[in-house]
């Protein structure tokens, strides 16, 4: 939505709750977390990183579309993950944000569909990859074609990596309040890009 419908979401919808996704909107749990303090300057890159998870697994994860035409299997190797409250991200999901992690693309496998992917070219360094059938916006290709941003919501398994921080919180949608305390970015820090 382009203007503030005004109304403030107070439900939130528990049976299916990821279990990478912590509830803390204080909504349905009140956790008593106080407000992620907003970073105005960018951060080193290796402050994203999950050095952890470089070499410690060999895991591999299973990630489909809404309507199962496409699956993907991704090594549980992210390097990063968050969430992005830009206004494209709230448009493609129709939601608040999205939740993403990066990965050197050769970490990705299609494993079914791959011509059921279209593709849509956000900007020069981003290429959206979505089943052409359903609509699922599955990941991007980014930062020079050397990069996957998964969206978390595709997996099926659960990947070793949380999200770790907020970015384009200086544009996130007024209706909804980030309660979590992870680093917030009013934009994008450098070594992120969706
Ligand atoms: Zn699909
Ligand atoms: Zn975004």
């Amino acid at each position: 939505m382009l203007s503030d419908p005004g109304g403030r979401p107070d439900l939130s919808v528990e049976h299916s709750l990821m279990i990478w996704f912590e509830l803390t909107d204080g909504m349905t749990f009140s956790d008593g977390k106080t407000y992620g303090e907003v970073y105005v300057d960018s951060v080193p890159p290796i402050y994203f990183m999950n050095t952890k998870s470089i070499s410690s697994s060999s895991r591999t994860l299973i990630g489909k579309c809404l309507c199962g035409a496409v699956q993907v299997s991704i090594a549980d190797e992210f390097l990063y993950a968050g969430y992005c409250h830009c206004p494209d991200c709230r448009a493609s999901s129709g939601s608040a944000f999205s939740a993403f992690a990066g990965i050197p693309k050769e970490k990705l496998q299609l494993t079914c569909g791959a011509e059921s992917i279209s593709k849509f070219r956000k900007n020069e360094d981003n290429v959206i990859h979505f089943c052409r059938h359903c609509g699922s916006w599955l990941f991007s290709i980014v930062r020079n074609g050397e990069f996957a941003h998964v969206r978390l919501g595709i997996l099926i398994d659960d990947p070793s990596i949380r999200p770790s921080f907020h970015i384009f919180v200086g544009s996130k949608a007024p209706w909804h309040t980030i309660c979590d305390g992870l680093p917030q970015f009013v934009g994008l820090p450098d070594d992120v890009s969706v």
